[in-house]
């Protein structure tokens, strides 16, 4: 059985693909900047926590925003720099929750979860990798607003790339969160958890933060022992995949088990155990009769079960 996705190609999971063009030495002329702004064609994302601005367009939604539309609507009057989409300029915007408020009664735009917004195809699989862009530097922003070092609010800088204290003079870039997520298989089998927050009946690959000053292998090998009491060897790297949740880099390994007795740690994990390769392509395509099913196509756990079940198609 080979697994295929129309919307998410089997090696292409949702926020990787289409980077736009940063356009990253653009960054520190303020003038230019101020200009593109003023651009005709620039657009921008509004987001608000997990939730995107997205107007109903005569049936064709989108979430790009002409930046007087965006401040009509309230999003906040600061912009980050997103970069260049075919040479048009794109930003990310923040909105207060009392203008998100406003905003619920409103017919023509709608404040959407992202999460729901992709599963349910109104966002182009094109545009979300500028939208992770958007929501984690956005909401970067908005957690980071004083300085870690001596306390005094700070100040954006570098088109949204930087926050600068005046005070003390640190400054502070976004941060980007390695997490290892791996396809452990025995042969015919695959390690697959349940996280009690998972919809019922999912299953997925084990996954975990990389801890200060480990490799990415050892991550693997930590998170898979700690979780479900399994050796492993021979990672291997597959593909990456930005998740702006709130702003992680999802590392997507596989490896080779070298035990197979399974030990749940229950505070991480509400089950593991192995599934075959015939299983494990029914819950990919949802037909698995007792309804258990993999994870959803936007996510990188997906694309790493795909790929595993289609080598052997
Ligand atoms: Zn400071």
């Amino acid at each position: 059985m080979t697994i295929t996705n129309a919307t998410f190609p089997v090696g292409a999971p949702g926020f990787s693909t289409h980077p736009i063009d940063r356009a990253a030495h653009l960054r520190e002329d303020v003038d230019k900047l101020l200009a593109l702004e003023d651009h005709s064609h620039a657009r921008a994302y509004v987001v608000h926590r997990d939730s995107l601005l997205i107007r109903r367009n005569g049936g064709s939604p989108t979430a790009l925003l002409t930046l007087e539309e965006a401040r009509a609507y309230g999003a906040n009057p600061g912009t980050v720099f997103l970069g260049l989409s075919d040479g048009k300029p794109v930003f990310g915007m923040g909105i207060a929750a009392n203008s998100v408020e406003a905003l619920l009664t409103h017919e023509e735009v709608a404040v959407n979860d992202l999460r729901g917004a992709i599963t349910q195809g109104l966002l182009p699989v094109h545009e979300l990798s500028t939208i992770a862009m958007a929501k984690a530097l956005v909401g970067w922003h908005q957690r980071h607003g004083f300085c870690a070092n001596c306390g005094q609010r700070s100040v954006m800088a570098s088109g949204g790339w930087r926050r600068d204290c005046p005070n003390c003079k640190t400054q502070h870039f976004p941060r980007t969160d390695p997490v290892v997520i791996m396809l452990v298989t025995d042969g015919e089998r695959c390690l697959l958890g349940r996280q009690s927050q998972f919809p019922a009946g999912m299953w997925s690959c084990l996954a975990g933060f990389v801890e200060i000053a480990e490799t990415i292998e050892d991550a693997v090998r930590r998170e898979v022992l700690e979780e479900a009491g399994i050796q492993c060897t021979d990672i291997a790297y597959y593909r990456a995949q930005p998740w702006p949740y709130p702003s992680s880099l999802m590392i997507g390994c596989t490896a080779r088990a070298t035990t197979t007795d399974i030990v749940v740690d229950k505070t991480e994990l509400e089950d593991a155990r192995w599934f075959d390769r015939a299983e494990a392509a029914l819950m990919l395509k949802r037909e698995h009769p007792d309804g258990k099913l993999g994870p959803h196509p936007v996510a990188i756990a997906y694309h790493l079960l795909a790929q595993w079940v289609n080598a052997a198609a």
